[in-house]
Formats: structure tokens, C-alpha cells, sequence
């Protein structure tokens, strides 16, 4: 297929371009200079809107073992209802869309990839097949390693080359991409009844602390030479005056690690009574560690679905709220818990909450290390992106939210700070930012690189009209993946599969499998030959 699209104004942060007005030329899935020959173009005459790469999601919890729970815990959120139309298949879920809209709204947003951020090994042939089912977008999913009984084991006694030959054995079979930790030692220290467990202590029954799983999974991480740095959900999570913790986390990794929705994890204050943000502390770190990479997990005041392997936060959350709430224990692997919340506009504690999100996009100084995420579905949907961006380039509409939502004025600094982002710097924290971080080696809108782009109804004098840029982003005018049109005059007009990509590493001492085996045989409820992942559609990186 060819396709001619003229006069777009194009922002592409990988190869600099800033709102250039140029001609793109695609054929046969990627961009060219010039077409073989002149038959069967199909023209998009831009007009001067804007066009960017599709957008790449770094943390987004859209299948598998909790997304599914979720999905069934929650009937009431089945407010946005498909119908089948033609190949287009029906779909419903605000807070967690069925597979098929999942994939739907994330082209309509312009976006071709997400990374989902938890598989629990044991469960990665569920996540796979929701993967699977997801229509469009390619995936990747990270392998959840910090609560495992083995790995704990394994850095407990000093064994650093066998975990480092777990962890490729467990990337193989389980066709994952990099390592994730959530709350490290927390859900083993839970077991224990311990409520929460700060970096520097003990975890029962395990000679070690949660610093030395971070120390150690960062390690075997740099060690393999994963794309994508170790992912870390960190302790302390979602409680009033956690900054601290998060401050002494940071310290940890030797060379890169990505911390996961970092709003959660900038709170001062002693309880909710005293509650306020710490964002300015925690970027003023970050902004001078070149180690850390972030996403932003930005709160946007809906009822939604909060769902993550920190078992113990939800069971705090459910005590604090009395929603409903499920709890799973899977093996000697991890948990994950689930708690519906409502992000409520009249209470002080979630208007602050907000404002952290927004603060921490506005004061960092490295967009190449930050991302734009809401932690899809915990903060809330993934839908709500094009109202964070009107949020973060107009300094007008977020003062007229804090207003209305009551923000308290000496809880935060978001009042005192003018920065509005650039739509350049949008695409630098959709686009490029994620890009990077997850290792996918995007070229951009170059010649020869695959083309994956979206078309925005928004021209660049329009940019300062909140509302536009609202509806203008939510709605893609057209996405065109691997140089195929999925949404033409904004509607989805393809179900294509896409891909779901892994990381495949070499194990130097073969004899692991045998433990592993022996381990599977005492102790799981699975042989070993029920939990290794072959499908199709899964694809080795090179
Ligand atoms: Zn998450």
C-alpha cells in the first residue's frame, strides 16, 4: 500500500523536527523518499494539522490475571458499550475495557504499543493470550520477580550467577520482555503479617532487605543486557510521608532503573490529615540522577479500578474505603490485589494527589527521562491522556480544575508554577521518552523506518484552546501502523493482529533446569511443562 500525506505539520522529538510542514511518503510499511511507481496512492491531505509518531505506553495494566478479575468484580463500570460493526468486533469497560476495545481506543488515541507492566510467571500464559486478543497495538509484558520465593532464596544465599540463570530460564519460558519488582520483599513480609516493609528492613524469614532485591534484580538486569532497565513499583507505596523511602530507593541502582508511577511515591505528611506533596523533594532528585527514568501515574478524578501485586496496599485500601476487594496468592511467586476507588473531585486528599502528578511532569528538567502514564487503570483509564495533556499545556485549565476540585493551597506548589508544555514536549513524553526507556530502537518519521504514525484534527494556533486539544487528541483522525490505515476519518477500520515482543537469553549452567524441575515437582500445583508460553504471534527482539 502507498500512501501520500500532504502538507502535515510534523512533530517528531527522535529526529527533531519541531511543527515542520512536510510531505510523508509511505509504501510497503515504511517511509520512503520517493514511491517505485505512481499507481494507487492514497492522498491524506493534512492542511497544516499535526502529525506525530503513534504513541508508545511504558506502564499500562491491560491483561491477565487482575485486568480479568477487575474486568468481573466490576459490572457497573461497563459505561462505554461497542456494538459489533462489520469486522470491528463489540467491546465494553471505562476502567477495563474488554481486549478488543482496549485496542480500539489505544489507536483512536494515536497510540501502536503498550508495555504492560506485571506478569506473574505462573500466570504469563493468561496475560499472553489477552495479549493475543488485543487487536492492533504491538505489547511487550514484564516479568514480576520481586516477592519470588526462589529469587529471594537465590540472593538470600549469595547465589548471584543461579539467579542470573533463573531469570533467563524464566524470561524464555514465560516470553517476557524485562524484569519488574513491585513493592520488593513487601508481599513476602506480608505473609508474616508485617503491614509494610521500608527498604532498610528485614524481611522475615529471608536474611535480606528490600534494598538487596533492587540491588540484585538491577544487577542481573544490567548483567543480561535487557532492552528495558529493571521496573520497580517501590515500597511504601500510596502512604502519607513515603518521599523518604523513595528518596533512600533512589539511591540504590548502579546504572538505570525505571520507577513506576512516581506520584504514588511522592507523599509528606504523618497520616491523610496532614497529607500533602513532596513532589518538589522527589524532582529535585530525579532531575539530578541520570540512573532513574520515571512515569508519572497521573490521578484524573474517575471511579476506577485500582489493581496491583501490592497485596498489602490494596488490603489497606479496602480497610480505608470498605469497596469491595480481591485477594490472590499466586504460589510462591507473588499476589495481587484488586479495590475499586473512586478518585472524588470534593475530597482534599485525591485533589492533592492530582496536583502531585501534574507537579512532577512540570518540574522535570529531563523530558527524555519521563512518561506520561495514568498506571492504567490505578490512577485512572488510559482515555483520560488528551485531558493531561490540555492539563499540562495550559496553565489556565489546571488552575480552573484546582479551583473547582478545591485543591488546598498550601499542600502543593502546582498554584506558583507558569510552565505549559509544548506540543513537541508532548510528543517527547508519549513518544520518544518511552520509546527509549523500553530500548525499542524507533527511528521516527525517517526514511526507511516503520512507519507508525497519527493524525491529529488540530492545527498549532489551536494549541492554546484546552478544550481542542482535548478532543482533538482523543480522537485520532487517522493511525496508520506498519503503514496500514487503522483509523481513517476517525474510526477504527482494522482488527489486525499485532505483535507481542520478548526478550531470549542464554543459560550458562544448563543444570538449573533440573532444579527448577524438582523445585515445580514439591512445590507447584503445575508441572513444568504446563507453565512454559508457545504461542504465535510472540517474537524474539534481536
Ligand atoms: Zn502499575
Amino acid at each position: 500500500m502507498k500512501i501520500l500525506i500532504k502538507n502535515a505539520r510534523v512533530y517528531d522529538p527522535i529526529n527533531k523536527i519541531n511543527g515542520d510542514e512536510m510531505d510523508i511518503l509511505i509504501e510497503d510499511g515504511v517511509f520512503v523518499d520517493k514511491f517505485t511507481n505512481s499507481n494507487g496512492i492514497y492522498e491524506i491531505d493534512c492542511k497544516g494539522r499535526i502529525l506525530m509518531q503513534t504513541g508508545i505506553d511504558i506502564h499500562s495494566h491491560i491483561a491477565g490475571g487482575t485486568v480479568n478479575v477487575g474486568r468481573l468484580m466490576r459490572p457497573e463500570d461497563k459505561t462505554i458499550v461497542w456494538n459489533r460493526n462489520g469486522d470491528i468486533r463489540s467491546g465494553s469497560g471505562f476502567s477495563v475495557p474488554s481486549t478488543f476495545l482496549t485496542g480500539y481506543e489505544y489507536a483512536l488515541l494515536g497510540y501502536s504499543f503498550v508495555n504492560q507492566p506485571i506478569t506473574p510467571p505462573l500466570t504469563a500464559k493468561h496475560t499472553h493470550e489477552e495479549l493475543q486478543d488485543i487487536p492492533l497495538i504491538d505489547k511487550t509484558a514484564l516479568l514480576l520477580l520481586g516477592n519470588n520465593f526462589n529469587v529471594a532464596s537465590f540472593i538470600s544465599n549469595g547465589e548471584r550467577e543461579k539467579l542470573m540463570d533463573y531469570v533467563s530460564w524464566m524470561l524464555n519460558a514465560t516470553k517476557t520482555y524485562g524484569i519488574k519488582a513491585v513493592n520488593p520483599g513487601g508481599f513476602l513480609s506480608w505473609l508474616w503479617k508485617m503491614e509494610r516493609i521500608s527498604v532498610h528492613e528485614r524481611i522475615p524469614k529471608f536474611d535480606i532487605k528490600p534494598s538487596d532485591i533492587i540491588k540484585a534484580l538491577e544487577e542481573v538486569s544490567n548483567n543480561l543486557s535487557l532492552p528495558h532497565p529493571f521496573h520497580v513499583h517501590l515500597n511504601y507505596l500510596g502512604y502519607p510521608g513515603n518521599y523518604e523511602v523513595t528518596l533512600e530507593s533512589l539511591k540504590i541502582p548502579k546504572k538505570r532503573m525505571h520507577v513506576a508511577h512516581i506520584q504514588f511515591n511522592s507523599y509528606d505528611g504523618n497520616d491523610w490529615n496532614s497529607f500533602s506533596s513532596s513532589a518538589d523533594k522527589v524532582m529535585k532528585e530525579i532531575n539530578k540522577n541520570k540512573k532513574i527514568s520515571i512515569d508519572i501515574g497521573q490521578v484524573t478524578l474517575d471511579n476506577t479500578t485500582t489493581m496491583t501485586a501490592d497485596s498489602p496496599f490494596e488490603q489497606y485500601l479496602y480497610k480505608l474505603t470498605g469497596m469491595k476487594w480481591s485477594s490472590r496468592d499466586i504460589e510462591l511467586e507473588c499476589g495481587a490485589g484488586i479495590v475499586p476507588y473512586i478518585y472524588s473531585k470534593s475530597r482534599s486528599v485525591n485533589s492533592i494527589q492530582w496536583a502531585i502528578g501534574l507537579e512532577i511532569a512540570l518540574l522535570s528538567k529531563d523530558l527524555d527521562r519521563l512518561c506520561l502514564t495514568t498506571d492504567h487503570p490505578n490512577a485512572g483509564p488510559f482515555i483520560r491522556y488528551p485531558r493531561i495533556i490540555a492539563w499540562l499545556m495550559s496553565k489556565k485549565f489546571r488552575d480552573e480544575t484546582a479551583r473547582n476540585i478545591k485543591l488546598p493551597e498550601k499542600k502543593t506548589i502546582l498554584f506558583s508554577i507558569d510552565r505549559e508544555f509544548s506540543i513537541y514536549e508532548i510528543s517527547q513524553i508519549t513518544r520518544k521518552s518511552s520509546a527509549d526507556i523500553l530500548g525499542l530502537k524507533s527511528t521516527g518519521i525517517r526514511s526507511a523506518g516503520r512507519a507508525d504514525i497519527a493524525k491529529y484534527d488540530i492545527r498549532e494556533e489551536e494549541l492554546k484552546n484546552p478544550e481542542r486539544i482535548e478532543r482533538a487528541f482523543s480522537n485520532a483522525e487517522y493511525t496508520i501502523i506498519r503503514g496500514e490505515i487503522v483509523v481513517k476519518e476517525k474510526k477504527v477500520v482494522s482488527s489486525k493482529k499485532g505483535v507481542t515482543f520478548y526478550s531470549k537469553r542464554e543459560i550458562i549452567d544448563e543444570s538449573i533446569e533440573k532444579e527448577i524441575e524438582t523445585f515445580f515437582r514439591k512445590r507447584y500445583s503445575v508441572g513444568i511443562s504446563n507453565y512454559i508460553v508457545e504461542y504465535p504471534n510472540i517474537m524474539e527482539v534481536k
